[in-house]
């Protein structure tokens, strides 16, 4: 959303209410001229400022949880975008018409507001530092959570600011204020209890004054009757311009006593300091302090988030299937099988697994022609690990199934992305068989049969991290060849990793694409026509395969052209014609599906143009 507004020539970015009106003034009378800027309150929010007989007048647009906008109480739409349409039709409680734009000048670009600065260096830090990740790991799982540890770090950042002091208690507060330079204005922010209560602490004349700071209940915080924000640093910012009921503006940060002045490049708090769990726990939405109470399947051990507030789960509890509600926010860096298993090369040094380290479980994951899955436990030298093993039925009669297995493996143990499900080795014991990362979820398909209330974003997080794995796949040059929501597995709700290389080739980097000697038992409603007909395969007709993913996943697991034969489809796609749209799918998805299914290979896109395009579109809604 934010990168279709900056481009709104009426759109102004983190520019202050006054000077809104500033603008506004200078550019005429008019009555109904508008402009858009960005909260400076609300994260994500909007403000629009309207004039009308000579007087400016302020509306939020707030986000609303359904990621619709609305100015409060109104009516929701789409976008801010749509809001503004609306009221250049119906007043509905505004001052008048929305009648003119009034544009930025000329060479203004919109103001960038100081958190978007820092938003980056931070998300950066904190990924590196949480989950201790570097490297491809690192860059991998800023895309596929950006919009999640965007929202983390704008309700956690007051951490970071060197006025933020933690718990400490009002005594305390009061000579750390006077000591050193006593600049009017100078002013800290302490935590007050566990309930998201704060105190604003702000030097005047020599005295130091307390503001409570509430949290109400919706989350937002004020200085009794004061403005509401989301955020500390946003309550901050707004006061450092103007004192609104204070009795005077915040000037001076007061440093913290161990000497954490500097807001970029410092080092994060330390692990027990008082400010941080706490605060992390009632930040607002705050995704770690949900984190704490819902257990997370698969979840690491080792290397827990800094805040480490779900170390001391119960084993079993970990299994649970993440469920709407509860799992929701768990990351996939949470889990144990984002980091790659040969990350560690103490750990697994060959692909051979020692059948006396190897512990399997009663009860199947899955099965097919080759025999079943059980879930297992694989003691390595430091850790043991959940993993899901693919045993071969014993059949003498079938010598090829092992050696596609065995192919199947091949092509595994060359792969090491967070979206594609890791081989961690063969082991050769009573029966053949392949030890895989964990996924316990299961199927996508699966899984949203029996989860029709997944939201669209939710799928969107998924579909994108398939994509991601895809392009991985494409840049490496293998083609899957059996790419389908039933080949995804899912870690958790928000984790998914592709499976099933039992058909999967590399491809020669000149020629790139694989010819098959003669058809098989092919999955061929999500084949493109080039591998009918020709037998050709290669990434782009995995984008095919990926658009027909896509129309399953949107379609909550439905089978794709229900009822039709392979044969019929083939001249369904022949003639031009192509699926309808799930039910309720977004337009810009099934465009997406639709450019997948582009007839000519050359013309379809691959996935480097597949995945940014979906994370364009997830970030917009999930923002
Ligand atoms: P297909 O017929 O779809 O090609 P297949 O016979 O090759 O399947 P898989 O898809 O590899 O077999 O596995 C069968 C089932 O076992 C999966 O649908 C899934 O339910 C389960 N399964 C496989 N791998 C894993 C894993 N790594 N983690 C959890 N479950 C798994």
């Amino acid at each position: 959303m934010a990168d279709q507004v900056n481009t709104l020539p009426f759109f102004y970015g983190n520019i202050t209410r006054e000077e809104a009106e500033g603008y506004l003034k200078q550019a005429g009378t008019g009555n109904g001229m508008y402009l858009l800027r960005q909260s400076r309150n609300y994260l994500g929010g909007f403000a629009l400022s309207v004039l009308h007989s000579g007087r400016c007048y302020h509306y939020t647009i707030e986000r609303e949880p359904s990621e619709t906008y609305a100015i409060a109480g109104g009516k929701s739409h789409r976008s801010p975008v749509d809001v503004i349409d609306y009221h250049s039709q119906e007043t509905d409680g505004l001052v008048c018409l929305l009648k003119k734009p009034c544009n930025r000048p000329k060479n203004m670009q919109p103001k960038v507001g100081p958190f978007e600065d820092l938003k980056e260096k931070l998300i950066r830090e904190y990924v590196k530092q949480t989950w201790n990740l570097q490297g491809a790991a690192l860059e991998q799982a800023i895309i596929s959570q950006r919009p999640q540890l965007e929202k983390l770090i704008a309700t956690t950042a007051h951490e970071r600011m060197p006025w933020f002091h933690g718990t400490i208690a009002r005594e305390e507060s009061e000579p750390r204020l006077q000591n050193g330079s006593r600049t009017n204005g100078k002013f800290l922010i302490r935590q007050r209890d566990l309930n998201g209560s704060y105190a604003l602490c702000l030097l005047h004349e020599g005295q130091v004054m307390h503001y409570r700071i509430d949290r109400d209940r919706t989350g937002k915080l004020s200085i009794p009757d004061g403005k509401k924000f989301d955020t500390l640093w946003q309550l901050v910012e707004h006061y450092s311009y103007k004192p609104d009921g204070l009795l005077r503006v915040l000037t001076e940060p007061c440093p913290r006593p161990d000497g954490e002045t500097g807001l970029i490049g410092r080092p994060l708090l330390p692990r027990d300091h008082p400010g941080l769990t706490s605060a992390l726990q009632n930040a607002a939405g705050g995704i770690l302090s949900r984190l704490k109470t819902v257990p997370i399947p698969g979840r690491k051990k080792s290397q827990g988030p800094r805040h480490n507030t779900t170390d001391n789960l119960n084993p079993y509890e970990t299994r649970v299937p993440n469920n709407q509600a509860g799992g929701k926010e768990a990351m996939p860096m949470d889990t144990e099988v984002y980091e790659s298993p040969y990350a560690d090369p103490d750990e697994l040094r060959s692909s051979t697994v020692d059948r006396s380290q190897l512990f399997l479980e009663d009860g199947e994951l899955g099965s097919g022609n080759f025999g079943t899955v059980m879930r297992g436990i694989y003691k390595m030298r430091k850790t043991e690990k959940s993993v899901a093993v693919k045993i071969l039925k014993n059949d003498d009669n079938n010598p090829s199934v092992r050696e596609e297995m065995l192919r199947e493996a091949n092509v595994m143990q060359q792969l090491d992305n967070p979206y594609i499900v890791r081989m961690i080795g063969i082991c050769e014991a009573e029966n053949l068989m392949l030890v895989m990362e964990l996924a316990e979820l299961g199927p996508l398909n699966k899984f949203l049969q029996k989860h029709k209330q997944t939201t669209i974003k939710n799928i969107t997080e998924l579909v994108h991290q398939v994509s991601m794995g895809m392009k991985y796949l494409e840049e490496h040059n293998f083609v899957h060849r059996d790419l389908a929501a039933r080949n995804v597995l899912l870690v958790t709700q928000h984790y998914a990793k592709i499976s099933d290389f039992g058909l999967s080739k590399a491809v020669a980097e000149e020629q790139n694409y694989y010819k098959a000697k003669g058809h098989g038992k092919w999955p061929v409603k999500w084949y493109a026509p080039e591998c009918i007909n020709y037998f050709k395969f290669s990434s782009k007709s995995d984008v095919w395969s990926f658009g027909v993913l896509m129309w399953e996943a949107y379609s909550y697991g439905q089978k794709p052209y229900k009822g039709m034969k392979g044969n019929d489809v083939m001249q369904m796609i022949e003639s031009g014609m192509r699926m309808d749209a799930p039910m309720n799918c977004p337009q810009e998805i099934y465009e997406m599906m639709r450019t997948c299914w582009t007839y000519k290979a050359d013309e379809r896109p691959g996935f480097t143009i597949v995945e940014p395009r979906l994370r364009d579109y997830y970030y917009d809604i999930a923002q």
